[in-house]
Parts: structure tokens; sequence; C-alpha cells
């Protein structure tokens, strides 16, 4: 964690990793817009969207007209949209799903300082009234990492005395967001601005390594950020000015560029990883043009990622011989029954909580972060040039982590099922 730059002139000053709340920009829309309308079945990565200049109306009456970054790009599926995050689509599936619902689930992946003036569509492209921390950030998408479980952010494991004994354990906090299937749908789609051709987070990819990872940007460039993972770290990076003021650089995201020097070298000595597809997961080829399933006539496909019961219906403007089609729906239907079902227990398992923290935690917790705010603090009197913040929140270290992860699964699946 690095909470600004500059000679450190006091103890527990301003921290930006855990205190400096930020717009978020496109960063918000895996956590504000992906999970929620994923999960609750609204959209599917392979969804049509027209992306082209849009007045929505928002919850207040008032008109909002959001821009694209770049250009629009017409009918476009979810996944080309997150590629080159273009804002539209996100907006039209935020007024699908409510911002209601959006609030719900950011609250339920650690994001705190939402008000009631987010209950608005902005908050699709990340215009939060408050701002979130860069903590809060990496713990949001730590639970995409996790496969659908939120977890408490720690600065510690564990404290031992002189002969080896724990005197302190570290307890999260933690609760089932969504599926893990979900999950893997929001990590397969956040791998195309890292490999995509129109990818905004290229210069992220680590080889050998799958790379999940979103851009953000804030009104006058004022915020840049970069948060995304891989199976071992999540890390969330914020560049800006603590008063806002528009960033001047040339190249690339800034942010961005600090998320990718900071996790090539983490990862320089890991074992390749790719992120797992869980079996609940169903795959079809898909038309790109269409974003049904693909037909023999189908010019351009590719293959895309479903929970049970999603999967589209036979792409109509690419058209094939009646033989072949009456055999490929018979399959599709048959899928579809058997889906369903799973797929709503899941559901049912989902959105309860977990929550295990007691008092220990807490007092342990304020302890640390005395002793460490001391060696991790930075002046930040003289910052009014750049501040560069990084929290890396470790999600699944090792084998042995990730099995601990699982465990949790079974657990609060056992406990819901209580
Ligand atoms: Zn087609």
């Amino acid at each position: 964690m690095c909470g600004g730059l500059g000679k450190k002139t006091k103890a527990r000053e301003f921290n930006r990793a855990t205190m400096s709340l930020r717009q978020t920009g496109s960063a918000s829309k895996p956590l504000a817009v992906l999970a929620p309308a994923i999960s609750k079945r609204k959209i599917t990565a392979s969804s049509i969207y027209d992306d082209s200049a849009t007045t929505f109306t928002n919850i207040d009456g008032t008109e909002y007209a959001p821009g694209d970054y770049d250009s629009y790009q017409g009918k476009i599926t979810v996944r080309r949209a997150v590629e080159s995050s273009q804002n539209i689509p996100f907006v039209k599936i935020m007024e699908e799903i409510k911002p209601k619902t959006s609030i719900k689930y950011l609250k339920k992946m650690g994001i705190k300082n939402l008000t009631q003036k987010d209950n608005n569509l902005a908050l699709s492209l990340g215009g939060e009234e408050k701002g979130v921390s860069p903590l809060e950030m990496a713990a949001g998408y730590s639970t995409i990492a996790n496969n659908g479980v939120y977890i408490e952010p720690t600065f510690y494991t564990r404290v031992t005395n002189s002969s080896g004994e724990d005197i302190l354990k570290t307890k999260q906090k933690q609760r089932k967001v969504f599926s893990k299937e979900v999950a893997y749908i929001i990590k397969d789609l956040l791998k195309q601005p890292v490999e995509g051709s129109n990818g905004t987070a290229n210069y992220c990819a680590i080889s050998g390594m799958d790379v999940a990872a979103k851009t953000g940007t804030t009104n006058e460039n004022y915020d840049r950020w970069l948060c995304g993972f891989t199976n071992y770290y999540t890390a969330a990076t914020w560049y800006g000015f603590d008063m806002n003021e528009t960033i001047n650089f040339n190249g690339n995201n800034p942010a961005g560029v600090l998320w990718s020097e900071t996790m090539k070298k983490i990862h320089s000595k890991l074992k390749k990883a790719k992120f797992e597809i869980p079996s609940g997961v169903k795959t079809a080829t898909i038309c790109k043009d269409t974003g049904c399933v693909a037909t023999e006539e189908c010019p351009n496909t590719y293959t895309e990622y479903y929970l049970f019961g999603t999967v589209p219906g036979k792409c109509k403007e690419h058209k094939e011989s009646i033989k072949t089609t009456t055999k490929t729906n018979t399959i599709t239907n048959e899928t579809k029954q058997n889906e369903t079902k799973t797929e709503e227990t899941l559901e049912k398992n989902e959105i309860k909580e977990n929550n295990v923290v007691n008092k220990t935690t807490q007092n342990t917790e304020k302890q640390n972060s005395n002793s460490n705010s001391n060696k991790k603090n930075n002046n930040t009197n003289n910052t009014t040039n750049t501040n560069k913040n990084t929290t890396t929140d470790k999600t699944t270290n090792n084998a042995s982590t990730q099995n601990k992860t699982n465990d949790v699964d079974s657990e609060i699946s056992n406990n819901t099922d209580n």
C-alpha cells in the first residue's frame, strides 16, 4: 500500500490509499453494472446495445446525455463495449437494472460512501457523489477475483510472540455477493481490455497470466484509475491531484503504467495461471454481429460464456439450411431446461451474507494501523504535483489460499442451507 509521495512529516496523516474518496469513472463499470446485471440475468456477455448518442431521463427527471470517450460504435455486444470502454451501453444497462440495485451490490462489495444522490444513472460511469477509495476498489475487484466472495481487506494475517505463539490473528468479514459462474463471466469480459485489439489496457498484459483489468477516467481528466487482477493478486491504482486538476501526460494512462509495472514485478516468478471455468458455465459459438448462437452462415463468430439458461437463440440474420437448424434447436432447448434450475438454486444462496466479524478483529486492526502508519504514510504537504496510490490486496496467493476460498464457498452454502 502506498498512500502518498514525498517526505513524511507527521504520524497517521492523510493516506490516499484508504482515505481519499475519488470518482472512479469507467473503473466502476464491472462493479456497478456488470456484476448486478449478469447476476440478475438482465444481460449476457453477448447482449447487443446500440452505442450511439442518447439522451436519458435520469431518476430525478432531468436529462442526462453522457458522451463516449472516443467514438460511438453502433450496435455492439457487451463484450465489445467493455473492451474499449464505450459508455452508452453501460448507461442503458443501468437504466434497466436501476441504480438502486447497483447500489445494493456495490455496498455488498464494500463500497461504503454511497449517498442518496448516487441513485442516479451516472453511477454506471463512476460519477459517484462522494467517491470511492483505492482500497475499496481493490476489495471490490477482489470480490470478482475471489469468485463472488467479498473479503474485508486486512493489513496483516497474524502477530506472534517470541515463542511463535499467535497473539493476534486477523478475522476478515466475508460474504458471498454473486456466484462463481457470474464471477467467471466478468473475469473473462475483463480480459478484453487487455487482450482485445481495441483494448484500453493492452500494456497491462503479463506473460503467461490471465489478466483482468479496467481503466477509469473522470471528467476533465481529474482522475485516472486502473483496477485489475490475476489469480494471484488484485490491485487498484489511482493517479491524480488532491484538489481536482487536469492530469497532463503523454502515452498510456499513468495509473495503468503504475499498475502494470508493479504487477509485472510481483508476478515475475509466479507460475502461469489462467482463470478456471466453473462447470456451471455454458459455452456457445456466437455470431459477432447479432450476439446470437451462430449458424453456419454467420461470417464472424467467437466463443462466449453464459450462465445456465441464458444462452441466446439462433442468429436470424444469417439463416442456414432447415436440416441443421432443427438439430441445434433441440440441443439448445434441452440444455436450457436443465440449466435454469441450477442457477435458481445458486441465486437463492448468493444473496445471504455471512458475517464473521468479532471484537478481536476490530481491536487488532486499530493497533495494526497505528504501527503501520508510521512506516507507510508519506508526507502529503507538498503533493500538488503527482500523487500515486497503489493498493495491493492479496487474493489467491497460492494453492493453499485458493483452497481457503473454496472452503469459504462451501461454508457459506452450508450456512445458508440451514
Ligand atoms: Zn449471424
